[in-house]
């Protein structure tokens, strides 16, 4: 099956692609034709997800799928959450945003935190959702030159290196991302097994 995935994102894709090479084709925006900055309006990241696929679905009439994620942080309330790309302004700028976290976290012993990412699915013009959640913490110093956004500061629950230390492969082990897509894909199979998808 083929499925459009509607982010401008290439670490995101590369992650997806990495993980679902024999189960399912993933049709990046660019493939479609596709050149827009999908918005992410919304106050939770599950509107922001279903915003990103029905905006795609919308112009190409095409199954897809959008997902969105946040960093949530116990000791700022959660924060930065659905505010994450853009925590330190509208230039979604990585190293502003780390540099802003780190700032905001100077004085606090509990540096606990977890990534929740929320796909939705549009197929036949139905929304449908999946949920990952990774559990770790923020480290006081960047480490890693891999991957993007907050990975050289989180360091997942049952490792000792951050996300931006690790291949896509091992990433893909904790993340919350491959735990939302392998929802999507049981998803995708159970409903395979009776169609002609
Ligand atoms: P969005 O889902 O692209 O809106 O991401 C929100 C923010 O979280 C952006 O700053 C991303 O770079 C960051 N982010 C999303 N997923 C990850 C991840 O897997 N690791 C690190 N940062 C991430």
């Amino acid at each position: 099956m083929k499925l459009i995935f509607a982010t401008n994102n290439q670490h995101k894709v590369a992650e997806l692609q990495s993980l679902l090479a024999h189960q399912l084709k993933i049709i990046t925006l660019k493939q479609a034709g596709i050149d827009i900055d999908i918005p992410e309006p919304h106050q939770t990241i599950k509107e922001n997800a279903a915003e990103k696929a029905l905006t795609i679905y919308r112009l190409t009439k095409t199954s897809c799928f959008g997902e969105d994620t946040g960093l949530e942080v116990r000791a700022l309330n959660n924060e930065p959450g659905v505010k994450s790309a853009r925590y330190a302004g509208e230039e979604k700028s990585f190293q502003k945003n780390i540099d802003k976290l780190l700032t905001n976290l100077l004085h606090f012993e509990n540096r606990q935190a977890q990534f929740r990412t929320v796909i939705c699915l549009v197929l036949d013009d139905k929304t449908h959702f999946f949920e990952g959640i990774c559990k770790g913490k923020i480290i006081e110093e960047q480490r890693g030159a891999k991957g993007f956004g907050y990975d050289s500061v989180f360091v997942p629950e049952g490792s000792e290196k951050t996300f931006a230390e690790m291949d896509i492969t091992e990433k893909n082990i904790f993340s919350h991302r491959a735990k939302a897509v392998m929802g999507l894909v049981a998803f995708l199979n159970n409903i395979k097994q009776n169609t002609q998808y």
